[in-house]
C-alpha cells in the first residue's frame, strides 16, 4: 500500500482480515474458474465469430450478433432462451417488461420474499401512469419471517392462486439475508408443489456468477437482471436481460418491442462487442467484487462493527452492509470510497434528498460507467440502522484500497476508534 497513506494499525487489521477470509477467497476463485469455463464453452458451442461483434442499424433484421448473444446467455443460464438488449434502460425496466409481458387483467402477482425492490412499487401498485394495478392485476405479498428467512409454509398457502410467484434473490437495501440458490430451489419446490402452473420469476440482480448455478438451473421459469451489474462485466455500457422459458421470453419481447415482431427487431448499434466481452469477463469481475465484499466484512468486523453477511458466510451476491452507527461515520466512509475511485476521486459526496427515499442518502461512486454498481460503490440512507450498502470492485487490489481509504477517512475524521 505504499502509494497510499494508511495508518499502520489499519494495515495490520487488513492483513489479518485477509487471513480470516482466505477460505472464502479460495471458494470464490474456484467458482469463478468454473463459471469462466462455462462461459467460454458457450462461446465455442455457439460458434461466436468476429462478425457477431459488429453491430446493425435501423430495424435490426437478421442481427446475428444479437441472436447469438441471446443463445450464449441461454446456454450459460441453463435455459431455453434469453432477451439481452442494450435498450433495457436498467434492471427495473427489464423486470417491468417481463411482468407486463406475462400478466393479464385478473391475474395475481405474488411476491413470496417480502416487498420487492423499491423501484418496483410504482410499477406494481401505482395509482396512475399505467401500473399493473390500473390494468387489473392483483398483488399480494408473503412477508419474510422475523429472522429474514422465507416463510415456506406461508408461501405454500398463498401460492395456490397466482400467475407469477416472484422471488428477489438479493437483500436490496435491507439487512435480510440474500437467498442462496439452495434456498431459492426450496422456495420454487414449495410453490410448484401447490401450483404447478405458477410462473416462478426471480429478480437475479447482483447474483449472477456468485454461485455455480443460476435460479433457472434449479427450476425458475424466468430470471431478470441488469447489465451494469454482474453480467455486463463492467464493459456493457447499459442494458438488461430476461432469460428462461421460451414462451415467457417471447411474451417479454412482445412487450419490449411489439406483439408479433418480438425478438426479430431491435438493432444492436455498436453494443454487441461490449456485451459479449463483458459477459466473457463477468465471472472474473464478480470474483473481484466478491473478494472485495468479503474483505470489507472481515476487516470491519475486526474493527468492531456488525457486518452483513458475516465474513465467512457463503456468498450468493456481491452486496455487503456495514452497520457504522452514526450519520457522520457513514459520510466519512463514503468520502473515503469516493476518494479511492479511479474516476472522479476528487469529488466530495454529499447527502441529498433522493426521490423515493424518506431520508437523505449519501452515495459514493467513481465509475467508468455512470451508476454501474458492479464497480466499487457505496450508498447509505441517513437513518436507523445507519448502515452503508457496499458493492462492486472490478479488481481486488483497487477494491481493497477503496475499503482501506474508507476506514482511513473515518479515522481521520474521528469516527473510528482503534
Ligand atoms: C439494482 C436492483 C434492481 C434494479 O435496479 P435498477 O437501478 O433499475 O437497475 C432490482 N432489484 C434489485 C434487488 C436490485 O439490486
Amino acid at each position: 500500500m505504499e502509494h497510499f497513506n494508511i495508518d499502520k494499525r489499519l494495515l495490520e487489521a487488513a492483513a489479518k482480515a485477509e487471513q480470516l477470509a482466505s477460505d472464502n477467497f479460495r471458494k470464490i476463485s474456484e467458482t469463478a474458474e468454473y463459471n469462466g469455463q462455462k462461459v467460454l464453452s458457450a462461446f465455442i458451442n455457439n460458434r461466436i465469430a468476429e462478425m457477431h461483434l459488429k453491430g446493425t442499424t435501423g430495424y435490426g433484421y437478421n442481427d446475428d450478433g444479437r441472436d447469438k448473444l441471446d443463445a450464449v446467455y441461454a446456454e450459460v443460464f441453463g435455459c431455453e432462451d434469453a432477451l439481452v438488449r442494450h435498450s433495457f434502460v436498467n434492471g427495473t425496466h427489464a423486470l417491468s417488461t417481463a411482468l407486463f409481458g406475462i400478466l393479464r387483467p385478473g391475474d395475481t402477482l405474488l411476491c413470496v420474499t417480502g416487498a420487492p425492490y423499491d423501484t418496483l412499487t410504482e410499477v406494481i401498485s401505482g395509482d396512475s401512469g399505467g401500473s399493473l394495478k390500473e390494468f387489473g392485476v392483483k398483488y399480494r405479498c408473503v412477508e419474510l419471517l422475523p429472522d429474514g428467512a422465507p416463510d415456506i409454509e406461508g408461501i405454500k398457502k398463498a401460492a395456490t392462486e397466482c400467475k407469477i410467484a416472484y422471488i428477489q434473490r438479493s437483500r436490496g437495501y435491507s439487512l435480510r439475508p440474500s437467498l442462496t440458490i439452495a434456498k431459492i430451489e426450496e422456495i420454487i419446490k414449495a410453490v410448484k408443489s401447490v401450483n404447478q402452473a405458477a410462473v416462478v420469476m426471480v429478480d437475479n440482480c447482483y447474483g449472477e456468477f456468485a454461485e455455480k448455478k443460476e435460479p433457472t438451473e434449479v427450476g425458475a421459469d424466468l430470471i431478470v437482471g441488469s447489465l451494469i451489474k454482474n453480467p455486463g462485466g463492467a464493459v456493457a455500457r447499459t442494458g438488461g436481460y430476461i432469460a428462461g422459458r421460451r414462451d415467457l421470453v417471447e411474451l417479454s419481447a412482445y412487450r419490449l418491442t411489439t406483439v408479433g415482431t418480438g425478438k426479430e427487431v431491435g438493432c444492436s448499434l455498436d453494443e454487441n462487442r461490449n456485451m459479449f466481452l463483458g459477459f466473457f469477463l463477468a465471472p472474473q469481475i464478480v470474483e473481484s467484487a466478491l473478494k472485495t465484499s468479503v474483505f470489507a466484512c472481515a476487516f470491519f468486523k475486526l474493527l468492531g462493527y456488525e457486518v452483513f453477511p458475516d465474513a465467512n458466510d457463503e456468498r450468493t451476491d456481491i452486496i455487503a452492509a456495514l452497520k457504522l452507527g452514526t450519520p457522520e461515520a457513514l459520510c466519512a466512509f463514503c468520502k473515503g470510497i469516493q476518494g479511492g475511485s479511479p474516476v472522479d476521486s476528487f469529488a466530495a459526496p454529499e447527502p441529498w434528498d433522493m426521490p423515493g427515499y424518506d431520508s437523505k442518502v449519501i452515495m459514493a461512486a467513481g465509475a467508468f460507467t455512470m451508476g454501474a454498481s458492479v464497480e466499487l460503490s457505496a450508498d447509505a440512507p441517513l437513518r436507523e440502522p445507519y448502515a452503508v450498502w457496499l458493492q462492486g470492485g472490478i479488481t481486488y487490489p483497487s477494491g481493497k484500497a477503496g475499503i482501506l481509504l474508507a476506514a482511513q477517512s473515518m479515522l481521520d475524521s474521528g469516527n473510528l476508534k482503534l
